[in-house]
């Protein structure tokens, strides 16, 4: 199938994907950036059920990790054919008068330094003109780029805004390369990014859903991996939606 690349694939919509991928056939190469018990448990998992994983730790907002984590990939499973750019954090919720630079810098590092590294990175491996195989990279954003995320963080809004400029440029850019680079935009999704931000938060807000409920981790994985298959072959530079109606 291909060797894939999950950033922050240890929790979450991340791990949801990595579980989804490997039944699926891919090799996949589960990046985290602190906890290497999760990791070590997730590869386990992939082994024990006849799939192929390997953990590699790095913080993609640091440039020599994330082409030290393409490396480590290269060298495990081949080249790389697959990226989910997932990995981002969340800060607790403020307004926009009380968010401070460190934290605004913090978020951007992570969740759109860090992003641009890694298409970066993958761009730079993948382009068939340069004599990589091709592929397919998926960015993860947020309807928190279209709605704005006022009196929440819009720091962690805005850097997912950028990121969803970014899939389309870059998209356009490295199209006729062999490289389709798309995005998806999660509504409330059921994991643990809420509870270092607002414990409540999904309660709150499940009024705001048409559909009624809070999203589940594998739901958003369907789509990464839909538009990470030869089924989306001609989507590139578009940002998908999977929010139940918000
Ligand atoms: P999560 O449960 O908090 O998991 C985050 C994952 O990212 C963990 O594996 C974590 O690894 C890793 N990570 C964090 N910072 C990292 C860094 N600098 N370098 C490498 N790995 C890093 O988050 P989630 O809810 O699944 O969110 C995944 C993505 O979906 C994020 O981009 C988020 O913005 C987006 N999203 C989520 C929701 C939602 O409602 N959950 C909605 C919209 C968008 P460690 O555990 O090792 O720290």
């Amino acid at each position: 199938m291909g060797n894939l690349v999950v950033t922050g694939g240890t929790r979450g919509i991340g791990a949801a994907c990595v579980r989804l991928a490997a039944r699926r056939g891919w090799s996949v190469c589960i990046n985290y950036r602190a906890n290497d018990a999760l990791a070590a448990g997730l590869v386990r998992e992939i082994d024990d059920s006849g799939g192929r994983g390997i953990a590699i730790q790095g913080d993609v907002a640091v440039e020599a990790e994330v082409i030290d984590l393409f490396d480590r990939a290269e060298r495990a499973f081949g080249p790389v054919t697959g990226v989910i750019n997932n990995a981002g954090i969340l800060a607790v919720a403020a307004p926009l008068a009380d968010i401070g630079l460190d934290r605004w810098n913090a978020t951007m590092a992570t969740n759109l330094t860090g992003a641009f590294l890694v298409v970066r990175e993958a761009v730079r491996r993948m382009a068939r003109p340069n004599g990589g195989a091709g592929g397919a990279i998926v960015n993860v954003s947020s309807m928190a780029a279209v709605l704005g995320a006022a009196n929440e963080f819009i720091d962690y809004a805005a850097s997912k805004g950028a990121l969803d400029t970014l899939t389309i440029g870059a998209a356009k850019e490295v199209a006729a390369n062999g490289i389709r680079i798309n995005g998806v935009r999660p509504g409330l999704i059921d994991t643990d990014i809420h509870a270092g931000s607002d414990p409540n938060r999904l309660a709150r807000l499940l009024a705001t859903v048409p559909m009624q409920r809070i999203g589940a981790p594998a739901e958003v994985a369907n789509v990464i991996l839909w538009l990470l298959s030869d089924e989306a072959s001609y989507c590139t530079g578009v940002t998908i939606d999977v929010s139940g109606g918000r």
